[in-house]
């Protein structure tokens, strides 16, 4: 399992990993992504080599640890996941990375949390397969070097601009994940759908009710199947089990998610800065303490779909709702912000 903020409780982990994609043509959407990740692995695979190091970027949810997972599989490579709060000492990096096979992928979730002390171990790994360390002090300090087996590591990370340059230097490939668009999440949708053995009621079919669903999952894979758990509850309790739009909209709107797939969390963050700060600009860390919410979850997990949808922008002076966010929450801007303060 892996340790972070994002992870869901062990029944939903239980599921999503039932859902989560084995194989890279089953990997859908970031089409740029996939081609890069393909030519790079029919390249290694022929030279029967492992994969150079890959670090992907982007919010929580939008299948890092899936890509992870599936090239590994695509190398027929053993997985060791990890997260960088949980690598607290050397030891437990030199620990890991002398257990992992010739080949082997090693996941690093949250590798910005990496401990400095821990991350300055990593490098001669990542480029020469081997772990430099120093045994005893003073005048009998002695270097050791330890050989460790060729392998692969990919780090996820929710933004580039968290890891320290000498550590994004070392991956060979670098992407920044996207939100998907509603024909994705059909996608991913429909497939979850027929894995989880969903039925549409008589006269509608199941399209129908995932479009919207698709519409209303904020970009994301990770909360459009979890919307789509919801659904098969409701459906199960309060209906026959078989889905239509009417059981769809009764779900989602139990779940709090609105027309656009704004969550309460979301809604309440908009309103804080609507209300309390009347528009902004204000600093997040202001925010966050009316909110009696933490910073970093509001910056990983509420901005970044915000600010794809243009509802809020991030000046110097902090964040400022533009004119659509604010109509979304029902607040009139008494001034409206200079946008154009990047
Ligand atoms: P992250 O590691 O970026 O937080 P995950 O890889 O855990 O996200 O993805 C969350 C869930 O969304 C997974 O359970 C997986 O089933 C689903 N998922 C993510 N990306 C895709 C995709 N491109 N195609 C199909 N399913 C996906």
């Amino acid at each position: 399992r892996i340790v972070g903020a994002q992870s869901e409780g062990p029944v939903e982990e239980a599921v999503s990993l039932s859902l989560r994609p084995q194989r890279l043509a089953d990997y859908v959407g970031q089409p740029r992504l996939i081609e890069k990740l393909t030519i790079a692995l029919d390249a290694v695979r022929a030279r029967r080599e492992p994969m150079d190091h890959v670090l992907l970027h982007g919010p929580p949810g939008l299948g890092k640890t899936t890509l992870a997972t599936i090239i590994a599989h695509e190398m027929g490579a053993n997985l060791v996941t990890t997260s960088g709060p949980a690598l607290t000492r050397p030891t437990d990096l030199v620990g890991t990375l002398t257990r992992l096979g010739e080949g082997d992928v090693l996941f690093i979730d949250e590798i910005h949390r990496l401990p400095v002390i821990v991350e300055e171990y990593i490098y001669p790994a990542m480029e020469d397969y081997k772990i430099d360390f120093t045994l005893d002090q003073g005048m009998h300090a002695k270097a050791i070097t330890l050989p460790i087996k060729p392998f692969t590591l990919i780090g996820a990370t929710t933004r580039a601009g968290l890891l320290s340059g000498p550590m994004r230097s070392r991956f060979g490939i670098v992407h920044s994940l996207e939100f998907y668009d509603e024909t994705d999440l059909l996608k991913i949708l429909t497939r979850s759908a027929d894995l989880m053995g969903m039925t549409a009621r008589g006269g509608t079919s199941m399209t129908d009710g995932l479009q919207t669903m698709a519409r209303r999952s904020r970009g994301t894979p990770r909360i459009a199947n979890r919307l789509l758990r919801r659904v098969r509850d409701f459906a199960q309790v309060r209906s026959d089990g078989r889905v239509d739009p009417d059981v769809v909209e009764g779900a989602l709107q139990l779940e709090g998610v609105d027309k656009l797939g704004l969550d309460e969390l979301d809604r309440k963050y908009l309103r804080v800065i609507g209300t309390v700060y009347e528009g902004g600009p204000v600093g997040l860390e202001a925010i966050a303490a009316t909110l009696s919410e933490d910073a970093a979850t509001l910056e990983e997990l509420v901005e970044p779909f915000l600010l794809q949808i243009g509802f809020l922008a991030r000046t110097r002076r902090g964040r400022a709702l533009t004119a659509r966010g604010a109509q979304h929450i029902g607040v009139t801007l008494a001034q409206q912000p200079d946008e154009n303060l990047f």
